[in-house]
């Protein structure tokens, strides 16, 4: 058996990871934060960063920058990345304008909204970040847990409702959020300069313990019908269930997960398996059961293999059932049948039910940012200040407007059009259903460009889609700058994986629901020959698919070797 699983047993002293032995001695998260604060280097060492991501930071650096700065021996162009915690993507007015606020005092000026319905910050100076924080704790958003071996954002199906089942679904992730932030006190004291309370009772953390959990913990809850959250990525999907308008409960999957490290055979992608049903009132325990398995049985010697989902691919599923069982004291009946329609990203007007209107703005790649062309950026400050909408950040990294009266309609579509934002009837289905991680020059772990690398890989894309008369097709093209898969490619019809700098594995063949994964087609492919690389296979569903077959499944059915074969014959014809 492979060193890697069987380090999964793994928790004694002397097989745990360094970041494990950090956690553990960092005081419930405090680490040397405050000392290193009041410090003038412009970073922070090692030690601290790590215990950073759980405060929902990212120490980097301009990668574009770093070769030239070690020629010229200067130390790396260091900021921080900020992630907040929006569960579900919801933020009011007042919080869209903190937001926006604090992304031009203290960021590099724009807003990223990610593929977990989080808003990111990048370019913070260390300097500048406990002004930053304050800023966006006023508006009582928190960045805590939103990076670290915690609960992540919970997401949730974004689109507003003014229904009752609606409501509830969306109170349920805000609960488990809730229930599942780390109760340390260090958050408050280090940006928020609250003074440690001193108490004879010791600190603790109900649920995660002195070294949290061995891993990132990813939960999202889906809308019946609508796999718009990806529920098959997370390592807890939830799918609500209803009788009409009433909420029968949730079918629970567990052991989701996009990551996986290049040549390494025992780290994968894996989709989350249904494992039960659970009516509303036994969520909370139940979730909280889960992540206490995790917590307890997860690999905490080699963090590529520390997720939950090789837990469960290790146990399978009867055991994990059996140990939620025990744990829980009674016995959970099976997951029911679970039907998706589609994926809805909830894009152009929408009534909600209640008389208000709400809009699905398309964000490319989630940049929120002024350009020559197009003011994003202050288009939707200027709507938010004038219409005081909702606001929800979408899984395909877009934003809604909600609770728009159905009068202020055409002076909203006015205000758009004024700062060059595309209405939906001029956004081509390439660029609707394209989304690529930040990657470089920000990610510490990307190999290569996603964010910047997408926008001309999707146009030629589209080009050729268009050359072939098949525009109308819906097709997901995902990017990613490393396997860490952020912005999920190995589900959806194309995944581009940044294999090294400028080159890429390209996979193909999941299904537009998210409920399949897709394969290895071709390996190394430089940018520049990305459109090359799939164009004979939009010739080769374009003559072969059969009626109503989509992109993705056609590509399934007639497997990766007749896929290959036939981009041989176009190649040599
Ligand atoms: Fe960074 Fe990789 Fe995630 Fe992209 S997928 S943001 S490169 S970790």
């Amino acid at each position: 058996m492979d060193e890697r699983v069987k380090s999964s047993d793994a928790g004694e002293a002397g097989t745990r990871s360094k970041v494990e032995l950090l956690k553990e001695g960092s005081d419930y998260l405090r680490g040397t934060l405050r000392e290193e604060l009041a410090t003038d280097a412009t970073y922070f060492p090692e030690e601290d960063v790590q215990i950073l991501k759980f405060h929902g930071i990212y120490q980097q650096d301009d990668r574009d920058l770093r070769q030239q700065l070690k020629r010229e021996g200067k130390e790396k162009y260091y900021s921080c990345m900020i992630r907040c915690k929006n569960p579900g993507g919801v933020l009011t007015p007042e919080q869209y304008l903190a937001e926006d606020e604090v992304a031009s005092l203290y960021a590099n000026g724009s807003l990223r909204i990610t593929t977990r319905q989080d808003f990111q910050l990048h370019g913070v100076l260390k300097q500048n970040l406990k002004d930053a924080l304050r800023a966006i704790n006023e508006k009582l958003i928190t960045t805590l847990g939103a990076c670290g071996d915690v609960e992540r954002n919970v997401m949730c199906c974004p689109a507003p409702a003014e229904d009752r089942v609606h409501s509830q679904i969306e109170w349920y992730a805000r609960l488990l959020s809730d229930r599942l932030l780390p109760r340390t006190g260090a958050y408050y004291e280090v940006w928020l300069n609250g003074d440690k309370v001193v108490s004879t009772e010791p600190e603790v953390e109900p649920l995660y313990g002195t070294v949290y959990l061995p891993r990132k913990f990813k939960t999202g809850i889906a809308f019946p019908g609508d796999n718009c959250i990806d529920v098959y990525t997370q390592d807890i999907g939830i799918v609500a269930m209803l009788e009409g308008d009433e909420l029968l409960g949730f079918n629970v999957l567990v052991g989701g997960g996009q990551a996986m490290t290049h040549g390494i055979k025992t780290t994968f992608p894996r989709q989350a398996d249904p494992i039960a049903f659970v009516k509303p009132d036994h969520l909370v325990p139940v979730v909280e059961t889960i992540v206490s398995i995790q917590r307890d049985h997860g690999d905490r010697a080699n963090r590529k293999h520390a997720r939950m989902k090789y837990l469960v691919e290790e146990w399978g599923m009867a055991r994990f059932k059996t140990e939620m069982d025990q744990r829980l004291g009674y016995q959970l009946p099976p997951a029911t049948a679970i039907q998706w329609e589609g994926v809805d990203d909830h894009l152009g007007w929408h009534p909600q039910g209640d008389g208000r209107w709400y809009l699905g703005v398309y964000v490319e790649n989630g940049r929120i940012k002024d350009s020559e062309d197009v003011t994003l950026k202050t288009g939707f400050r200027r709507l938010v200040e004038t219409f005081r909408p909702g606001i929800r950040l979408t899984p395909q990294q877009n934003i809604l407007f909600t609770d728009i009266a159905e009068e202020h309609k055409p002076a909203v579509n006015a205000l758009l059009r004024e700062h060059n934002i595309a209405q939906l009837s001029e956004i081509s289905n390439a660029l609707r259903y394209a989304m690529a991680c930040p990657a470089l020059p920000t990610c510490g772990l990307a190999v290569s460009d996603a964010e910047r690398a997408l926008p001309s890989v999707v146009r030629g894309l589209e080009r050729e889609i268009v050359r072939l008369g098949l525009e109308q097709e819906k097709i997901w093209i995902r990017m990613v700058g490393c396997p860490n898969g952020c912005a999920r490619p190995y589900l959806g019809d194309l995944g581009f994986v940044g294999r090294t700098l400028n080159a890429y594995n390209v996979y193909v063949g999941g299904d537009f629901e998210g409920t399949r994964l897709n394969q290895l087609y071709a390996e190394m492919i430089p940018t520049d020959l990305l459109v090359a690389t799939v164009g004979p296979l939009l010739v080769m569903y374009k003559e072969q698919r059969q009626p109503g077959e989509r992109f993705g499944d056609f590509c399934y059915r007639v497997g990766v070797e007749a896929l290959r074969e036939f981009a041989a014959g176009q190649a040599s014809s």
